[in-house]
């Protein structure tokens, strides 16, 4: 179909214009023939008048003689020899006139010869009439004459018929060729037209599919310019994603995730703000952990987790603007477009993305925005597995104090950290009094319940910087660093005290209370290595059993110490 338009197309104008050179070489030829019949039409009316003036002069001549005949007055014969004398000329330029003739040519001759002859005639009667007289010369005249004249008359009558018949002739070859003319003119120029509208029809068809063509073409050429700038910004966003991952994957704190978080969606998402939520390892309130920009619907800080629709459903919850889907109860505007995105790890929930911008443009890079919650997520995970094999590794599980490793690690560097600055340091070991008793009276559950409550009344008389820690069996120890004797004298009072008052409960029912014996040993007095200290200390507390039980007892009388006081 395209092709055949295409043929047309090359072919039609072609086509129109041989019909219109047609039209125009019979217009021309027409025209010719009119002007040469016109020109006929002229000769032959010329032809005529010469001959017609030829018998005129003929005729004057024949007058001026017969006047002169009857006057004898010299004028008519004057003018006698002139008309006679007017008559070559008028041959020479009749026959220039029929010279392609030889029909008329002929005739002419003889006309001519006729012309002569009649012209000898007269002739002939003047010269009678000058010799002998009107009456000589009447009779001269005698009847030759009448049938010459006769004869010139029918002879130019001739010429003349001829000369019509040809003009007759010629006007119905004219007219011949006007009607071909007519009829090239009638059937050709409106087919002409015909041929030339359907290809400017198909010329204007062709034009505006072109433009259509022309127009897809720039339309692809744009989406086209488009996909690449979206694959080279895609290209940026997978290097930014897996250069996050890389990063991620070398953070050893949670803190630092979320800094890389914040810093990236920064990068991938300019002009919108966003929160980086942790829910909390108890589960019961999601966290605002850290931010970046500025949040066009600000959100709460704290939530319970059922009042995000991201946290509920496990899936992103993107509201595109006012209007649009419902908000989560913890967005505290109704402007802007905002997307909860949630932080899902090994099937466990850890926090969500929220991100809010007054555009809902960055909602088409949602996709972006979940690989980096994903990774988030992944990090994490492994953070918060981290995280516990560490404490799992460090603390004790029954009473969720520190193990003896962890006490010669840190009571090592605590030692190493006060003595640089100065400062003393107390380290108190604890030992529940008779608990082999209480065990056999309360069987092993009954020691453990105790154990786990006597380590939560240790860990909440503990200050931030203080280490307690699970010794073994019944004995604990608790280091304080920069504590001065005094104050930990003091504070081990406090312990005995809380101990001899503590009520822990086991299967519904309170266990009795139990006493413990403290001994203490001081740094820098007691030694400055872990090992001497530890020793003193249960030397102190051995003088405790020894002295009775449910006391505190140090190597050194308190009083006699070189003090550092700091207040505890
Ligand atoms: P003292 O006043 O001299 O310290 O007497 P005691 O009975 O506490 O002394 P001893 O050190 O001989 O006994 C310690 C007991 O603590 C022995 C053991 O049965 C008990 N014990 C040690 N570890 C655990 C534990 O993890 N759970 C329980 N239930 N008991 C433990
Ligand atoms: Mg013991
Ligand atoms: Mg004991």
């Amino acid at each position: 179909m395209f092709s055949a338009r295409r043929i047309v197309n090359q072919i039609g104008p072609l086509f129109a214009a041989l019909i219109f050179v047609a039209i125009g070489l019979g217009v021309l030829q027409g025209t010719e023939r009119f002007a040469t019949d016109a020109r006929w039409v002229s000769h032959t009316n010329e032809v005529i008048a010469r001959i017609d003036e030829i018998e005129a002069r003929l005729r004057d001549a024949e007058s001026a003689q017969r006047g002169y005949l009857l006057t004898g007055q010299v004028d008519y014969l004057a003018e006698y020899q002139s008309g006679k004398t007017q008559l070559p000329e008028l041959f020479s330029n009749i026959n220039v006139l029929v010279r392609d003739n030889p029909m008329q040519r002929q005739r002419i001759v003889q006309l001519r010869t006729l012309i002569d002859h009649r012209l000898r005639q007269t002739d002939n009667v003047v010269r009678i009439y000058q010799a002998q007289g009107q009456a000589a010369a009447q009779a001269a005249i005698g009847t030759d004459a009448r049938i010459t004249s006769d004869a010139i008359r029918r002879q130019a009558r001739l010429m003349a018929e001829a000369e019509q018949a040809l003009l007759v002739e010629r006007a119905a070859s004219s007219d011949r060729s006007a009607l071909l003319l007519k009829g090239l003119a009638i059937a050709g120029i409106p087919f002409g037209i015909a041929v030339i509208a359907m290809v400017y029809v198909l010329m204007i068809r062709e034009i505006r599919g072109r433009g259509r063509a022309e127009h897809q073409t720039i339309e692809a050429n744009a989406r086209l310019t488009a996909s690449v700038e979206e694959l080279e910004h895609t290209g940026a966003d997978l290097r930014e994603l897996s250069h996050f991952a890389s990063m991620l994957q070398s953070c050893v704190q949670v803190d630092e995730a979320l800094a890389l978080t914040t810093q990236l969606m920064e990068r991938l998402l300019p002009g919108t703000g966003g929160t980086v939520y942790r829910i909390r390892a108890s589960k019961d309130y999601a966290e605002a952990m850290a931010h970046w920009g500025t949040l066009v619907a600000p959100s709460a800080q704290m939530l319970p987790p059922d009042q995000c629709w991201a946290l509920r459903r496990g899936q992103p919850q993107l509201v595109h603007g006012p209007g649009d889907t419902v908000r989560c109860r913890h967005i505290e505007s109704t402007v802007g477009a905002t997307a909860c995105i949630p932080l899902n790890a090994q099937g466990n929930q850890l926090g969500f993305l929220y991100v809010s911008s007054a555009d809902d443009a960055f909602l088409s890079r949602v996709q972006l925005i979940e690989t980096a919650a994903e990774q988030l997520a992944m990090a994490l995970s492994n953070l918060q597995l981290q995280e516990r094999l560490r404490i799992q590794s460090i603390r004790e599980p029954l009473t969720g104090l520190f193990n003896r490793r962890y006490l010669e690690e840190s009571l090592s560097r605590e030692l190493s950290r006060c003595e640089r600055r100065g400062l003393p340091l107390a380290v108190m070991m604890l030992d529940l009094d008779h608990f082999k008793r209480f065990n056999d009276t309360h069987g092993h559950p009954g020691g453990d319940a105790l154990l786990a409550g006597f380590g939560k009344l240790l860990q909440s008389l503990s200050r931030e910087e203080d280490i307690a820690c699970r010794y073994g069996g019944e004995e604990f120890t608790l280091i304080l660093p920069e504590a001065a004797p005094q104050a930990a004298l003091a504070r081990a009072e406090q312990i005995r005290a809380a101990v001899e008052a503590m009520r822990v409960q086991h299967l519904g029912k309170d266990l009795p209370p139990v006493t413990v014996s403290i001994g203490l040993a001081f740094a820098p007095d007691d030694g400055g290595d872990p090992e001497s200290l530890v020793r003193h200390a249960d030397r102190a507390l051995y003088k405790a059993k020894s002295r009775g039980r449910n006391r505190v007892e140090s190597n050194r009388d308190p009083r006699q110490s070189t003090d550092v006081s700091v207040a505890i």
